[in-house]
């Protein structure tokens, strides 16, 4: 549903006219190298661009601009491989609208004792061009990530890409629309919040619609289509034997395949690419959506139960900053906890509504009655998750500023729950559960969250700091008298910024 490869990242490279044509020349051509090389390190992500040498004030000026009106350009880089007065910089970087990383690199890795010469010196300068920028962009308090190291170690490749997805993730922030059916569920607290500051902050547009608006797009889809379209689940998923076969549960089946079609073109209709529902107002639908909102969080959707539009507007944004990844991204709850001292961990699922991209097995097409919503009952697709390293990301409103959340996890195997028909994840939080739930309360973290197997922490605050918003991380260094003065001190920024 989107073509990230269409992006592009723009390399430019500072200098200035003081060196002659032959220095520009050569800067040009090492420019070109490095853009080359990096390129290629991030071709999956990204398209890299590299654009002329800026010399004058007027040259960045109007670079910025242009980077500002391309709507391809997610982001671009900056080297200083001479050295180029910052100031002719500062009414381009006043401007400029699009995250960049300060890539803080040497064309040559190693100083060539025998030969070095002034001739050297003025070209590989950028030990001391790079400080120059780096002031002005401190002294402007501009967020940029920097980079240090030589351009052919792949971590500085490394580095480059975890930001590029960032990137990425931001610019679908920046126009992705959210379709609310109902409201939020009656009386909860986390799961709202300030919409308009949603989207100044975070560029989100959060319309809602009656439910009944979805029941007649679901109402309208011919019986042939949600016909074939069930045809399809039967040799996708594993059903028990005669379930296909029994009319109830077929008439059942067919029916989930009618709300998938129904919602996933009210959605492509209304330039929607995250949603929410809610059990509480299921007014002219048969069943509450589960399939359908499996299947298509699969395709790339963003998703919230119980009209919580922060978590579905974030399961997207990861969803594309994952694109092409190892390992799935779905909407997740923390719903109960094993609490034994000798391995604690926590349960995570939800009613019914758990992606299969993160699913470790074929899932199985099951139906089973839901007392939540009062409805039908729902088939829904019954997986384990697949295991290994994960995290687990929520957006608050904290009323003051938008705080994002992450704690870091091991997916681990699940003994069989013979009797739960949903899907289900099993984690072990970092460092240790008691740690992980005391301080994500603290922090004042939802049930709700995005859970990926693919995403590391760094994507999520490279995220954050590009949206400008808060970023908290409980990982297997958190110490709790620690995390509770870092809450403290950031209650103080935060308000001082503000
Ligand atoms: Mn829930």
């Amino acid at each position: 549903m989107q073509n990230i490869s269409e992006k592009s990242l723009w390399f430019l490279t500072g200098s200035q006219h003081l060196y002659g044509k032959e220095i520009l020349e050569k800067v040009t051509s090492n420019a070109s190298e490095l853009a080359g090389a990096l390129g290629e390190s991030i071709r999956r992500e990204v398209k890299l661009v590299i654009k002329p040498v800026l010399t004058t004030s007027d040259d960045i000026l109007a670079r910025c601009q242009e980077a500002n009106n391309d709507r391809s350009c997610i982001g671009i880089i900056c080297w200083m491989h001479t050295f180029s007065p910052a100031q002719m910089w500062i009414r381009g970087l006043t401007l400029l609208a699009k995250p960049f990383v300060h890539l803080h690199t040497q064309h040559n890795r190693d100083i060539p004792w025998d030969t070095i010469d002034m001739d050297f010196m003025n070209l590989n300068q950028s030990a001391h061009g790079d400080r120059e920028f780096g002031f002005l962009c401190s002294r402007m308090s501009l967020d940029r990530h920097i980079i240090t190291g030589h351009w052919k170690d792949p971590s500085v490749a490394a580095d480059l890409g975890e930001w590029v997805r960032a990137a990425l993730g931001r610019d679908e922030s920046l126009s992705l629309n959210i379709a609310r059916f109902g409201d939020n569920m009656r009386d909860v607290a986390v799961t709202e919040g300030d919409k308009v500051e949603a989207r100044m902050k975070l560029g989100w547009s959060v319309s809602g619609y009656g439910v009944g608006e979805l029941a007649s797009a679901i109402n309208s889809v011919s019986q042939s289509h949600a016909r074939s379209l069930a045809d399809e689940y039967r040799d996708l998923y594993r059903m028990a034997d005669g379930l296909f076969s029994d009319l109830a549960s077929r008439e059942k089946i067919i029916e989930a395949a009618r709300i998938e079609l129904g919602l996933e073109s009210f959605l492509q209709q209304g330039g929607f690419r995250a949603f929410t529902t809610t059990f509480e107002d299921l007014h002219g639908l048969k069943q509450l959506p589960g399939l359908a909102v499996q299947r298509l969080m699969e395709k790339g959707y963003g998703f919230g139960a119980e009209g919580d539009w922060k978590t579905a507007a974030l399961v997207r944004c990861m969803k594309v900053m994952s694109s092409g990844m190892q390992g799935g991204t779905s909407f997740m709850e923390d719903y109960t906890y094993h609490l034994d001292p000798s391995g604690m961990k926590v349960l995570g699922a939800h009613m019914l509504e758990i992606c299969p991209s993160i699913a470790s097995v074929t899932p199985g097409l099951e139906i089973h009655p839901l007392s939540i919503g009062g409805r039908d009952d729902p088939p829904r697709l019954v997986f384990p998750v697949a295991t290994g390293k994960a995290l687990n990301a929520t957006l608050l409103d904290m009323g003051s500023r938008f705080r994002m959340l992450v704690n870091t996890v091991t997916s681990v195997i699940s003994p069989e729950l013979p009797n739960l028909p949903v899907a289900r994840a099993l984690w072990v939080p970092d460092p240790d559960l008691r740690t992980s739930a005391t301080a994500w309360i603290m922090a004042g973290g939802a049930h709700h969250t995005v859970f990926s197997l693919a995403l590391k922490p760094l994507h999520m605050e490279h995220f954050s700091n590009m949206m400008g918003i808060e970023y908290l991380i409980i990982d297997e260094d958190t110490r709790l008298r620690e995390f509770r003065n870092e809450l403290k001190w950031n209650e103080i920024y935060y308000r001082m910024k503000g």
